[in-house]
């Protein structure tokens, strides 16, 4: 029986540490303030910047959302992220996904300043993490955070042959570029991909970032690997659960992250610490 990555308690003991950098900054005068952009009124995206403002106030970061109708024009939502951008109260910049598609998603993105993009997201920021640079850049923050996950429970990645699935520019690729630069060997599989379980079932890690409802059952690992389930499906009956069909994979797995708490509690986790991070790196460049 696998072990549960338990991503409730790793994300409460790393908000415990931003909460305790976030006092430190405070003592020095200075507050992390985190702005949320949202657009119109899809309930799940606003379920989730409610959640990050809650976190946000708790942990002591100066939270604000600025939610702007689905009407808004591109030129307005450029000059909203622009005012952010010169903002000095505010050190970290977060665009809520999805946009509505008639908006240039990748100029609105590309448009926050890399010293101020928490998600990771800017050309700036995925061209370090491809690099692998050494030094401070933030990285999107659901392969962050599972990275954290993994290090919590010792899970070594140096030579492990591990499978990320889904190519989305916000989990996919950076998690393989994560993993790649951590030493493992890393295959991407996707929507096109002919034979998900001929990777799968030889895979030490896999990774799963598709929404697709049971896409991995227990014939499709190996016996021993370790899953990390990113994706958030509504099942039949109306229950949050992921990509993998859990009761029958956590029989045969080594480790595995559960639905709901596992990934989901990670990633707005690291998103705090990215917010501290920021504010730092910031600080120690105005000193
Ligand atoms: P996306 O729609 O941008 O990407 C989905 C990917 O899955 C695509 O690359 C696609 O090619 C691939 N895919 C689809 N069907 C497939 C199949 N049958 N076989 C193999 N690959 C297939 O989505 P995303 O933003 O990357 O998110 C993926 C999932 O992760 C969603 O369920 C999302 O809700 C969830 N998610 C969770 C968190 C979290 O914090 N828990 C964060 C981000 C995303």
């Amino acid at each position: 029986m696998a072990i549960l990555l338990d991503g409730k308690k790793t994300a409460n003991d790393l908000n415990e540490i931003t909460r305790n950098r976030i006092l430190k900054l405070k003592q020095r005068g200075i507050v992390p303030g985190l702005a949320v952009v949202i657009v119109g009124e899809d309930q799940a995206s606003q379920r989730y910047v409610r959640n990050k403002h809650k976190l946000a106030l708790k942990l002591g970061v100066n939270s604000i959302i600025k939610a702007v109708p689905a009407t808004v024009t591109e030129n307005q939502l450029l000059n909203l992220i622009a005012e952010l951008n010169h903002d000095q109260t505010i050190q970290a910049i977060l665009v809520q996904d999805p946009l509505p598609t008639r908006l240039n998603e990748q100029k609105i993105m590309q448009s926050i300043s890399p010293e101020k993009d928490v998600d990771g997201f800017t050309t700036t920021n995925v061209g370090k993490l491809y690099l692998n640079h050494s030094g401070n850049y933030p990285v999107a923050c659901t392969p962050k955070g599972i990275m954290t996950l993994l290090q919590q429970y010792n899970i070594s990645l140096r030579g492990k042959k591990a499978v990320v699935i889904g190519r989305s520019a916000i989990v996919g690729k950076p998690m393989a570029a994560l993993l790649v630069n951590a030493g493992a060997s890393v295959s991407i599989l996707h929507r096109y991909t002919n034979d998900i379980t001929e990777y799968t079932q030889d895979a030490d890690i896999v990774i799963s970032a598709t929404g697709v409802l049971r896409l991995l059952d227990s014939e499709a690992i190996k016996s021993g690997a370790v899953i990390v389930d990113v994706g958030q499906n509504l099942d039949e009956n109306g229950h949050l659960v992921g990509d993998v069909d859990f009761e029958t994979v956590r029989q045969k797995a080594a480790a595995i992250t559960p639905v709901p708490g596992g990934v989901g509690p990670m990633t707005i986790a690291t998103l705090m610490q990215q917010t501290v991070d920021l504010t730092e790196w910031g600080a120690t460049n105005d000193e």
